[in-house]
């Protein structure tokens, strides 16, 4: 699933790309991508085809930003377009793409903006003023920008859950996933399977000092493609192959030369180093 660093990378290409074209015309092959659904299979929205195109016809893209894992165009009219890639989503610009669940088409005939998504999870959605979205205003802070580190960290060792099943909660902070998690706690030398309760402040400062560290690597080399993520013009990101121990289970620790073991916490896979990580 694209994490930060890989819908940061989209982000800044489609910034690039996208401002300052107007929308012609939407072509829309699967209308549940407009819909998205909830955990119990129902539709989150009701959504008309040709209203939604219709409220986008003639909008200018004004900019291009980014909440959490939540892509966001903006609209010279004040309104944005809201895209979450979930597992396999992808947003690619270039010629039109059959396989598209949505394609945003622009009046300068140029290429064209195509949602793809294998799985079908992603959603594409409109707000009218993207800060009071309900899936936005759910979100803790983001970890690239200020952010009062003494409250995280206090929220963080007040937390009952496991380490990196807290970490994964985008109320706590927004924007993180299995690899990047997995990566910084290695790095913190801190087991995924601990409680957070049991943390002393000491360990969560450093430990958000290297969530910040690898999720910066991570946009610097274009994100992780192991499997579906691609930048907005197609492109595999190369952050996958710096990775130290995510996707490594059964291979010796870099940092002790233990052997890597992989592991379940709360369902999510995690790789740890059961010699360094305490
Ligand atoms: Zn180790």
């Amino acid at each position: 699933m694209p994490e930060l660093p890989e819908v940061e990378t989209i982000r800044r290409d489609l910034a690039d790309l996208v401002v300052g074209k107007m929308i012609s015309h939407l072509v829309v092959a699967d209308r549940r991508a407009l819909e998205g659904f909830g955990p119990d299979g129902s539709r989150r929205r009701r959504v008309d085809p040709v209203a939604f195109e219709g409220r986008l016809k003639g909008r200018r893209v004004s900019g291009v930003g980014r909440r959490g894992k939540y892509l966001l165009l903006h609209l010279d009219d004040g309104a944005s377009l809201l895209v979450h890639l979930r597992m396999t989503g992808r947003l690619v610009w270039g010629p039109p793409d059959l396989r598209a669940r949505v394609q945003i088409l622009f009046d300068d005939e140029s290429n064209v903006l195509s949602f793809c998504d294998t799985r079908r999870f992603g959603e594409v959605w409109i707000a009218e003023d993207w800060r009071e979205d309900p899936s936005i205003k759910a979100l803790g802070p983001e970890p690239l920008e200020p952010l009062d580190a003494d409250e995280w960290s206090r929220g963080l060792r007040r937390s009952s859950a496991k380490i990196q099943a807290a970490l994964l909660d985008q109320k706590r902070m927004a924007g993180l996933g299995n690899i990047y998690v997995t990566e910084a706690l290695w790095r913190a030398g801190i087991r995924p399977a601990r409680r957070a309760r049991t943390l002393r402040e000491s360990d969560t400062n450093i430990l958000l000092g290297h969530i910040r560290d690898v999720l910066q690597e991570g946009i610097l080399h274009r994100g992780v493609s192991f499997r579906d993520y691609r930048d907005a013009q197609g492109n595999k990101g190369r952050a996958g192959e710096r990775l130290a121990v995510y996707g490594k289970a059964g291979k010796p620790c870099p940092r002790c030369r233990a052997t890597l073991q992989g592991a379940k916490v709360n369902g999510r896979g995690t790789v740890f180093c059961p010699r360094c990580q305490k």
